[in-house]
């Protein structure tokens, strides 16, 4: 893929639900994007297709929320408000990045000293109030 229009928010569910569905853990991937560009609505769709049916909230204020009983844990982070890498050191970071589960990190551009070399970028752009395009990046 190297990138793709999306019409609606229920085609960005089923765009995130095909990616969940061939993830593998260990997998990573950081969401750039305008807030409301739809990062967590591709997030919803790829807890879906990682067969688990958990209801995907935004952890904007939490951080991190976690899906477990699917194919594989998700470790779903927000970093928006987060203001310095070593905040994000002294939630876990690392530890989450070893625990072999999928990691999907919104914002994940702003700490990108932080990210592993393997992460997957995907960069969603706001094209109106409905469409977006989704383009996949070698880095930020
Ligand atoms: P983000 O996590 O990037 O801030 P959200 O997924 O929380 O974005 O919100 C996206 C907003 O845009 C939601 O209100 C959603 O209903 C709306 N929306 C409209 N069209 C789309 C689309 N094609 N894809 C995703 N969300 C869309
Ligand atoms: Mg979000």
């Amino acid at each position: 893929m190297e990138s793709i229009i999306i019409e609606s928010e229920s085609e960005m569910m089923a765009f995130g639900k095909q990616i969940g569905l061939s993830a593998n853990p260990g997998d990573i991937f950081g969401l750039i994007g305008d807030l409301g560009a739809g990062k967590t609505h591709f997030t919803k769709g790829f807890v879906l297709g990682n067969h688990c049916d958990k209801p995907v909230t935004s952890p904007t204020f939490s951080l991190i929320h976690e899906y477990e009983g699917g194919s594989s844990p998700i470790f779903h982070f927000d970093l928006y408000r987060l203001e310095s890498a070593s905040e994000l050191l002294e939630i876990g970071w690392e530890d989450y990045l070893e625990m072999g589960g999928i990691c999907i990190v919104e914002w994940a551009d702003k700490f990108t000293e932080l990210m592993p070399e393997k992460i997957k970028w995907l960069k969603i752009e706001l094209l109106d109030d409905q469409k977006r395009l989704i383009k996949e990046l070698i880095g930020p």
